[in-house]
């Protein structure tokens, strides 16, 4: 069955997603001790309420990294709040301090310790050696991990190079330490076999600086270079490979890599490999049609996993269109797209076993929805992967393991420099009036 073509969910299936939301979030603390709160809350909602604020923070947040001193970093921060028409009270008085150098002494190191705290709850360490400890502990407490290493958008040879070797290192180190850790069955197996515990997300855009919509052939022979050393790796190491989905520029060269690496004879009995389907874009049921006639036609062992998620570039995706005239490829309805999003979830696990299906998200009803799905079809818990954002879905990774699922939480590695593009997307993403876990940390009821 297509995934457009299916009826609409019944009131059984509606009130499993009620009874499952309801478990999961009696599992959750008390707002006060939602992961947005710890996240300097207060400055989160003052962006959430102000537009000028909100761009006026997001590039000072962009520009920390690049600063040379505290007085420079006070500097910055008084530039860009000088284009905020009324900044609220404590920003303007952090403006009045930074007029004498003292005062921006003292103004810079409250804003680099607040920019490096907010990027130390997404990033889990500089490097996979220093990130260990935080991945045992995880896999301690019944949560699988998926180690990205922060780099995005390579501009030269040399530095794809070297993200290409960075994760070379980075499986290998991995493999190596994680096949001492003890046996964890919900982890490790379902009903296509093994799930290997080592676990890397890798982005195109790294692995090549040729990446361009206008030459998507190019781009695409440059990365398979690199891409193909990594698969041959994975396979010996027994690992898993993910490729991530970017923005929707690069959307056809990704896809078409990596079903065209993945259909090649060498791999065709592995590594266990995956790709990302984004729901937020209009097209993506079509999309999905496609992965899914490529799966069943490919026969590949072991089976492609699809990570289902809304998409992180919903803001970037409007401003290109805008700026190009051309139709938003992206619903600009909330509403629509978690409908979508629920829409797609039932087209992948309906297609099983010809793939294995991660549903992404840190939205409630979109993961309780998923639970709910499969198991009115028959399908066992241990044949769905959910997984979370490291920072982010803390309470709905413990709440779900607690319970026995399988939960995979997405790990990004590396310095602040290289995280600063996804500090800010999360950024985006939870100051967004429409995002789940900003309406959770407001208060708003969970049901
Ligand atoms: C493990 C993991 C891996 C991920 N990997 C990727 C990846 O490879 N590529 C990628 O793009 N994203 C990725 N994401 C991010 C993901 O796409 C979402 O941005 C994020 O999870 C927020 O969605 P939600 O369901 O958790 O929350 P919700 O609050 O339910 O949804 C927020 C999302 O809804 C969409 N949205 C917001 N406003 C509107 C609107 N007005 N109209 C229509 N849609 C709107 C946006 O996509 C926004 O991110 C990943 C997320 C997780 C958890």
């Amino acid at each position: 069955m297509d995934a457009h073509d299916q009826a609409p969910i019944d009131d059984a299936i509606e009130r499993a997603i009620g009874e499952i939301g309801a478990e999961l979030s009696s599992a959750f603390p008390s707002s006060a001790r939602h992961p947005l709160r710890a996240i300097d809350q207060r400055a989160m909602d003052l962006a959430s309420a102000d537009r000028e604020l909100k761009a006026a923070l997001f590039r000072f947040v962009d520009v920390t990294p690049a600063c040379r001193s505290l007085d420079d970093l006070a500097r910055h921060l008084r530039e860009f709040l000088r284009e905020v028409p009324d900044a609220p009270p404590p920003l303007a008085v952090a403006m009045r301090m930074a007029d004498n150098k003292a005062g921006r002494r003292a103004v810079g190191a409250a804003a680099a310790a607040g920019v490096r705290h907010m990027a130390h709850r997404f990033i889990v360490g500089e490097t996979p050696a220093s990130a260990l400890g935080v991945l045992h502990e995880l896999w301690n407490h019944g949560v699988a991990t998926s180690v990205d290493l922060l780099g995005e958008a390579t501009v030269t040879q040399a530095e794809a190079d070297r993200y290409a070797g960075r994760c070379d290192e980075a499986l290998a180190d991995l493999a190596r330490v994680e096949a001492g850790w003890p046996a964890r069955d919900v982890l490790e197996r379902d009903t296509s076999g093994p799930i290997p515990r080592t676990n890397v997300s890798v982005k195109i855009s790294a692995l090549t600086p040729l990446l361009r919509p206008d030459a998507p052939e190019r781009g695409r022979r440059d990365a398979a270079e690199r891409l193909r050393p990594l698969l041959r790796r994975a396979r010996e190491l027994e690992a898993h490979i993910h490729i991530d989905m970017e923005s929707l520029d690069s959307r056809e060269a990704v896809l078409d890599l990596v079903l065209e690496l993945l259909s090649e004879e060498e791999f065709s009995r592995g590594p266990s490999a995956g790709l990302v389907l984004q729901a937020y874009l209009r097209d993506s049921p079509e999309q999905l049609d496609r992965v899914l006639e490529w799966a069943r036609s490919s026969g590949r062992t072991p089976p492609l996993t699809v990570r289902l998620v809304k998409g992180a570039y919903w803001d970037h995706e409007l401003v290109q269109a805008s700026q190009h005239g051309w139709p938003t490829p992206v619903f600009d309805v909330k509403a629509e797209c978690d409908r979508n999003f629920e829409r797609l979830t039932r087209g992948l696990l309906d297609a099983r076993p010809a793939v294995r299906v991660a549903v992404a998200s840190h939205n409630l009803r979109s993961v309780a929805h998923a639970i709910a799905y499969n198991r009115s079809r028959g399908g066992a818990d241990s044949d769905l992967e959910l997984q979370v954002l490291r920072g982010l879905g803390d309470q709905l990774q413990d709440a779900l393991a607690s319970r026995g699922f399988r939960v995979r939480t997405y790990c990004p590695i590396g310095d602040l420099v290289a995280g600063m593009a996804y500090l800010v997307r999360r950024l985006l993403e939870n100051t967004s009036n429409e995002s789940f876990l900003a309406a959770q940390a407001q208060g708003a009821s969970l049901e």
